[in-house]
């Protein structure tokens, strides 16, 4: 890769307009963990100390534009208030907020700033023509700066008007967390020292197909858990009950297994109940028998991945191995988290929102060597798609 990255611009006294990801969970006006913040801030303080005038755009969540009642409501609940309040605490400078996306007020706040001080604009979805990447949106947000930062991962894989939009009327770099994601990614996926073992699971076959595609080209071991193991198993012939099943992909899974050969590696028990909601009876089974469902791999299972694992230079992982919202079936997940954990020299990349949490809530964050900050965008760098809002960024 040799895309531009804010190293290569001469901020001083520029107005550098940087697309961060400041899409934070909020509930009831708090913000319940802060973590797209912090990782925005190395980018913030370089450009801090290297006296840009900071302008800083982020969605924040969904926004209805088809429904009035919706919107309204939106837009009072999804401002980018409590963040730039929030980035107030974490930086040593002045940090402006304004609530509006164009216009008058933000223009004139945009020309006030001095070198070192930040603007914090409203949400960007609060225009319909974010999400649409409206030409003429894209034309006004530019106008606002001279130089554009894309550091916002978690929507590299959208063209949308403020991170591929902007890009397109002003000089552009790649922020750190950006360039980080990317160079990491790249060791995991194109670059990787062998062998590789990726690790793919979660609900469903069809959304992991085009992974598990390129991840044949690239891995030496593809070991499936999760809920699109189930598929597998039924294109082998094998008794699944109730577990879920995507009956329209049996052919495509049939063609994996036999493209994959020796390489593909499925779960041999399970963790299975009578009821997925409510469960009343839990098993540890080989095959998941009539009126159960497989919620989880098993520990025969877990033993066989493990083996599998040892040795391996570099670990992709993308997707739980269970159901691990509910404890009962979130030992496969866990105990994946800990083997991993315990490989000594290994290069280990989570990227999938599922299986990053999973790994973070249960207090593995410091045992991979990344997790990636964005699921859409880790899954499709993962499945070889070009990255739009990377692509679009110049190159050195
Ligand atoms: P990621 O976000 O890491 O890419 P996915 O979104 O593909 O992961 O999948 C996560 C979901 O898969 C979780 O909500 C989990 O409950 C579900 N899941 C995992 N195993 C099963 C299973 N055996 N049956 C049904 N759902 C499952
Ligand atoms: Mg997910």
């Amino acid at each position: 890769m040799a895309k531009r990255t804010v190293k290569d611009l001469d901020v001083n006294g520029k107005k550098v307009i940087v697309r961060v990801d400041f899409n934070v969970p909020l509930k009831d006006g708090v913000i319940l963990d802060d973590n797209r913040i912090q990782a925005a801030l190395p980018t913030i303080k370089y450009l801090i100390d290297n006296n840009a005038k900071i302008v800083l755009m982020s969605h924040l969540g969904k926004v209805n534009h088809k429904d009035a009642d919706a919107l309204a409501k939106d837009l009072e609940t999804k401002s980018l208030a409590l963040v730039a309040a929030r980035l107030n605490e974490l930086v040593d400078t002045n940090v402006v907020f304004v609530p509006a996306t164009r216009g008058e007020q933000l223009e004139t706040a945009i020309n006030a700033l001095n070198e070192g001080e930040i603007v914090v604009v409203e949400n960007t979805r609060f225009e319909a023509g974010e999400t649409k990447n409206d030409a003429d949106l894209a034309k006004y947000w530019a106008s606002l700066g001279d130089l554009f930062v894309s550091d916002a991962f978690g929507t590299v894989h959208r063209s949308h008007a403020s991170n591929y939009g902007i890009a397109q009327h002003l000089p552009s770099a790649l922020g750190f967390l950006v360039e980080n994601e990317v160079e990491m990614l790249n060791k995991a996926v194109y670059e990787a020292q062998r062998p590789v073992v990726a690790i793919i699971g979660g609900a469903k076959v069809s959304d992991k197909i085009l992974v598990i595609e390129n991840l044949l080209n690239t891995a030496d071991k593809i070991l499936i858990g999760g809920g699109m193991a189930y598929t597998f198993f039924k294109a082998q012939g094998k008794e699944i009950g109730n577990s879920l099943l995507e009956a329209d992909r049996l052919d495509i899974a049939r063609e994996i297994l036999e493209k994959g050969k020796d390489k593909i590696v499925l779960p041999v028990d399970s963790i299975a109940a009578n009821d997925f909601a409510n469960p009343t009876e839990v098993v540890t089974v080989d095959d998941v028998p009539e009126g159960f469902l497989g919620l989880d791999i098993g520990p025969k299972s877990l033993a066989l991945f493990k083996d599998e694992l040892q040795g391996a230079k570099t670990v992709i992982w993308n997707g739980p191995m269970g159901v691990f919202e509910n404890p009962t079936f979130a030992q496969g997940t866990i105990g994946i988290c800990e083997i991993i954990a315990n490989l000594p020299d290994v290069f280990s990349v989570i990227g999938g929102g599922d299986s990053a949490s999973a790994a973070i809530n249960n207090g593995f964050a410091d045992d991979f060597t990344h997790i990636s900050t964005g699921g859409g965008a880790s899954l499709e760098f993962m499945e070889g798609k070009e990255l739009p809002g990377i692509a679009i960024i110049q190159d050195k």
